[in-house]
């Protein structure tokens, strides 16, 4: 919980801060955030990920310092974990060997930490950054500031998602007041593409298929794409979202092939749909309305498996079966 964290950060010095493997806005935004909060206080923090920044958030501040490292290959106090459903989820080496603060704001999250601090009303784990400058007195300095609300616009689909609160809007005023440029950063973050990412889009998009009840929808990325595009896997973030502007459909799949036979799977859903769920079933995890896993074997094979879940998905619902079941396990994440 907060409290021994706060007790951590005092007591100790030297600190590594890691998050997910494929890092995205909040587990770097977060990850940088808290790595300003402890040079604010003379620590010594350094920010490992296993994968390099991607493109769209080189400019966060303190960016350029990320170290891209497979394994704890230097002694730390401790090592901060950011948005992790699991230790082996950072795909750091030796990971488990150290004393681990695991920080999430996914009620699914195992407690695999020395401490964990979970707060699932969170609306991204930058949220969770700024409660912790609060709580150790740290002024939000400009850095602090830009590092958080980038994670909570990348979070939060800039303001859009159902995880948006009252308490979001009001620390987003809060960083903005400490120096944020709301234009700047959504510019950085989501106008910033590079040519390959426009072309790659034209790509996947013509791949788009709907079932005859227009409600699921499916999108692919192949290696093939990827290289008529000169694009990279990077490039397809956030293609996921597009099905899902139409009004009618309620859940999406992008299979994005990474190696032959293997699928990196994004999906997304609108309301009570629980595509965490579905995820689960392939080892992955997330939200109620994303969640990620990894397919293997025959492409239209994997394609038809996660489109028949998601439609029972979709049924669930409508059936009001989802709402019942989970009343009995106490809640949704
Ligand atoms: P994306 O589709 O953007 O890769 O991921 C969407 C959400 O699903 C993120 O919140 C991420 O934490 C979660 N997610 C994606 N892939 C995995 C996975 O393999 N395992 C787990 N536990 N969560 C995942
Ligand atoms: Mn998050």
């Amino acid at each position: 919980m907060l409290s021994q964290v706060v007790e951590l950060i005092e007591a100790k010095h030297r600190f590594a801060i890691t998050s997910h493997i494929r890092p995205d806005g909040d587990g770097l935004g977060s990850s940088l955030g808290l790595y300003w909060l402890l040079r604010a206080l003379d620590k010594d923090p350094e920010v490992i990920m296993r994968d390099p920044v991607p493109h769209s958030y080189r400019s966060l501040p303190g960016a350029a310092n990320i170290r891209v490292t497979p394994a704890i290959d230097k002694p730390y106090d401790a090592v901060f974990v950011i948005e992790c459903s699991d230790v082996d989820r950072p795909g750091l080496v030796d990971l488990e060997k150290q004393v681990v603060v695991n920080i999430d704001h996914h009620s699914t999250s195992a407690l695999f930490g020395t401490i964990n601090w979970i707060d699932a009303t969170a609306s991204a784990v930058g949220e969770m950054i700024y409660n912790l400058c609060k709580a150790m007195g740290v002024r939000v300095t400009k850095e602090i500031a830009e590092c958080v609300y980038t994670a909570l616009i990348t979070d939060t689909g800039s303001f859009h998602y159902s995880n948006t609160t009252e308490r979001t809007f009001k620390v987003a005023s809060e960083l903005i007041r400490a120096g944020v440029k709301p234009a700047k950063l959504a510019q950085a973050v989501f106008s910033s593409y590079r040519w390959s990412k426009i072309q790659l889009l034209a790509e996947v998009m013509a791949s788009v298929k709907r079932d005859p009840s227009g409600k699921v929808a499916w999108l692919r990325q192949s290696l093939e794409m990827q290289e008529r595009a000169s694009a990279t896997e990077e490039d397809g973030e956030g293609f996921v979202n597009y099905p899902l502007t139409c009004g009618e459909v309620e859940a999406v799949a992008m299979l994005k092939e990474t190696s032959p036979g293997v699928y990196r799977t994004s999906l997304r859903s609108k309301g009570d749909i629980n595509v965490a769920r579905v995820a689960e079933k392939f080892g992955g995890g997330g939200h109620r309305n994303a969640a990620g896993c990894t397919l293997h074997g025959d492409w239209d094979e994997a394609e038809r498996l996660i489109v028949g879940l998601l439609l029972d998905a979709v049924d669930r619902v409508s059936n009001d079966l989802e709402i019942t079941e989970d009343a009995l396990v106490g809640g949704r994440t």
